[in-house]
């Protein structure tokens, strides 16, 4: 298996996952015009795109996902609480830049779905959507998980990430640089809180109990003002250090067509 990142951060999150045979996208968060440059910059064919998967309806997530879904005919994929239906029946929740999400498929935990020969799997995380939810997603015996947008952890979120090959995972701030950084109070208790953004400290924390020497792991959605590819590299890997695993293994993404790609 492939994961790549097209984009990270605050201004735009996709991710390219890829079995040998079947390619799909984990959140499109960026114009299709700058999707499209990114996939083919990497080799692809916007076209080999087999499936759109939504991890939550904020704009980061999810701006770019209606014209690409027009444009190139694929399913989209999220729970139903992301959807424009349940924000047009329910009312929307009003969150941080949360839109209505137009879903062909909606996915529910505990539910595999099988896209060609991936099969992919939702589990719900805390942060301040309608229903956010972290994707694993199979092929053959090789697992591999994205896991953005989070202000806590939880045994079962833990449980699953262990069992990965390669981990894409948020780093979003150092909490010193929050704290002494120009955002307003409200915006830092929301970045902070437990439906906010996980802090370096506390992805070292899941990643520590959950990983092997081998495993590669991907550090996405940093913050730009908060945190640098220094410190969340260190902090993770400060934690990590009795697991045997090596820095190199530790990457940390830039914000838009990353080159770094992980194979599995
Ligand atoms: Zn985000
Ligand atoms: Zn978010």
């Amino acid at each position: 298996m492939l994961i790549t990142s097209l984009a990270s951060g605050s201004s735009g999150n996709s991710t390219l996952v890829c079995s040998e045979n079947t390619c799909i996208l984990v959140d499109m968060g960026i114009s299709v015009r700058k999707t499209n440059i990114s996939l083919q910059n990497k080799g692809i064919d916007p076209k080999r795109i087999a499936a759109v998967f939504i991890t939550h309806g904020h704009s980061d997530h999810a701006s770019g996902v209606h014209t690409f879904r027009r444009a190139f005919r694929v399913p989209v994929y999220g729970t139903y609480e992301t959807s424009d239906i349940y924000v047009g029946q329910r009312g929307g929740y009003g969150g941080y830049q949360e839109m209505g999400v137009e879903l062909d498929n909606f996915i529910k935990e505990g539910e595999d779905v099988q896209i060609d020969d991936l099969t992919i799997e939702a589990l719900r995380v805390s942060h301040d959507a309608r229903h956010p939810v972290a994707y694993f997603i199979h092929n053959g015996n090789k697992k591999v998980s994205i896991i953005t947008d989070l202000g806590e952890s939880n045994p079962l979120l833990e449980k699953r990430v262990g069992e990965c090959n390669a981990i894409l995972i948020e780093a979003n701030h150092d909490p010193l640089l929050l704290e002494k950084g120009p955002y307003p109070d409200m915006l830092k208790k929301r970045i902070s809180g437990a439906r906010g953004h996980l802090s370096n400290q506390q992805t070292a924390k899941i990643l520590r109990r959950a990983v092997n020497e081998d495993t590669p792991i991907l550090l996405a959605h940093l913050s730009k003002v908060n945190n640098t590819p220094q410190l969340a590299i260190q902090a993770v890997h400060g934690a990590l250090r009795e697991s045997g695993l090596k820095m190199e293994k530790i990457r940390a993404l830039t914000p838009y067509n990353d080159s770094t790609e992980i194979r599995v």
